[in-house]
């Protein structure tokens, strides 16, 4: 085997398909290593429509970035024929280094594909010598086609929660299949509420699903997203994730907070240690807050002892204890007179959420599937948002999200 043999494998070319040279030049930094590619006199190609041999009918020159070798760009060179069909007329032919249309072989993309699941996309491109633009172009490509692969036709249980992709702008919903424990994203898109269930739905029936076999859907409590599920996937359960019901008692005991600390001066640290639960991850600062509070008799403190009733709900082992315990919780709060003070108001507000929603919320003792799901992605967000970091573009943060988390990852390595 010489040195063109191992640089033939590396590239996948074949017969007719030959190293005809190749030339470092050492003028240019770094220097560029330039391998030219060419056929015999007289080779047929397949027409790239019937597949028939045909004989060529010109040539044009075309380059490809290919790997690095060692410090040293890399690039193929090769006079690409046009073939003449008698059925078909004058047509390109496709090598075999390269998609259509690139400027990059498919190991170089390859490469950059792998590089870009382990690292934030800039630094992929720096490491690999191409512009952030055209790294972005690869993995986009790449995504899309492996998107259009994705078969959704045995998907029966979703779940879906929406994040921003940069503070406070550009909303993403996520969708996951709740049946998946590894790479559950199926479907990422601008947006939240009602819409982007009907663009889901359409996805859904895209990729050989329908919407009438799911029958478990997992949200959040907002009123857009629910009223999507009741119009687009009527023939589904909706359970609430109890991630987000105790959120919404958090953020109620952060609103009291904020306003009685407008009255009077709360103890320190009450922030942290109001917002954490009291199962013992604390600090001594933290508990000292909370003894404080409830010596007080704070409404910051009534607020964190309704929100820590949940923990007890929570644990309940069957769906019939589920009802006692939420009975239970519903009746003990309405004895403690939260109307006495409109600094209680948050807190009002998210029991009347739980009221409205208590079918919902005690389905999750029914499900057959965890809800703690989607409290999951927010890690995922996190790392995508990290991929993504320095784009402004919420695209970029989607393909980050189905890079990391959706099957497409193993779908990519296999084209
Ligand atoms: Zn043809």
């Amino acid at each position: 085997m010489n040195g063109n043999d191992i640089i033939s494998l590396g590239l996948g070319i074949e017969a007719p398909w030959k190293i005809s040279g190749q030339s470092l030049n050492q003028e240019l930094s770094p220097h560029e290593l330039r391998i030219t590619l060419s056929t015999d006199r007289g080779a047929t190609f397949p027409c790239p429509v019937c597949k028939k041999p045909c004989k060529a009918h010109d040539f044009r020159e075309n380059t490809w970035r290919h790997l690095n070798f060692f410090q040293h760009h890399c690039y193929i060179t090769a006079a690409v024929p046009r073939i003449r069909c008698e059925e078909h007329g004058v047509k390109k032919i496709e090598v075999p280094w390269a998609r259509k249309g690139s400027k990059f072989t498919l190991l170089f993309e390859q490469v950059a594909l792998s590089l870009v699941k382990e690292m934030p996309v800039n630094s992929a491109a720096r490491i690999i010598g191409i512009t952030d633009k055209k790294l972005w172009r690869i993995v986009f490509y790449y995504i899309s086609v492996s998107m259009n692969k994705l078969d959704l036709s045995t998907l029966t249980a979703i779940g879906f929660d929406e994040t921003a992709s940069k503070r406070r702008h550009n909303y993403v919903t996520v969708f996951i299949d709740l049946d998946k424990e590894k790479q559950p994203v199926i479907f990422a898109t601008v947006g939240k509420g009602k819409e982007v269930l009907r663009q889901f739905k359409q996805f859904l029936h895209r990729h050989g699903g329908h919407a009438d076999r799911i029958v478990e859907v997992v949200c959040d409590m907002s009123k857009a997203f629910l009223a999507g599920v009741g119009e687009y996937f009527d023939k589904a359960t909706v359970t609430v994730d109890w991630f987000h019901v105790v959120q919404t008692f958090t953020e109620a005991v952060n609103k009291v907070r904020v306003l009685e600390s407008k009255q009077k001066e709360l103890p320190k640290h009450t922030r942290w240690a109001t917002l954490k639960n009291a199962d013992g991850t604390l600090t001594e600062n933290q508990k000292e807050a909370l003894a404080e509070l409830e010596r007080m008799d704070f409404f910051t403190a009534i607020a964190w002892r309704v929100k820590e009733k949940l923990r007890w709900i929570r644990k309940a082992a069957t769906p019939r204890a589920a009802t006692w315990r939420l009975s239970h919780f519903l009746l003990n709060v309405s004895s403690m007179e939260l109307h006495r003070s409109p600094l209680l108001q948050p807190v009002i507000e998210a029991i009347e959420t739980v009221i409205r929603h208590r079918p919902a919320i005690e389905a999750r003792w029914q499900s057959q599937h965890s809800t703690a799901r989607l409290e999951g992605l927010n890690s995922l967000f996190q790392a995508a948002r990290a991929r993504a970091r320095g784009y402004r573009n919420p695209m970029t943060f989607i393909a980050m999200i189905y890079l990391i988390a959706s099957p497409i990852g193993n779908i990519i390595n296999s084209t």
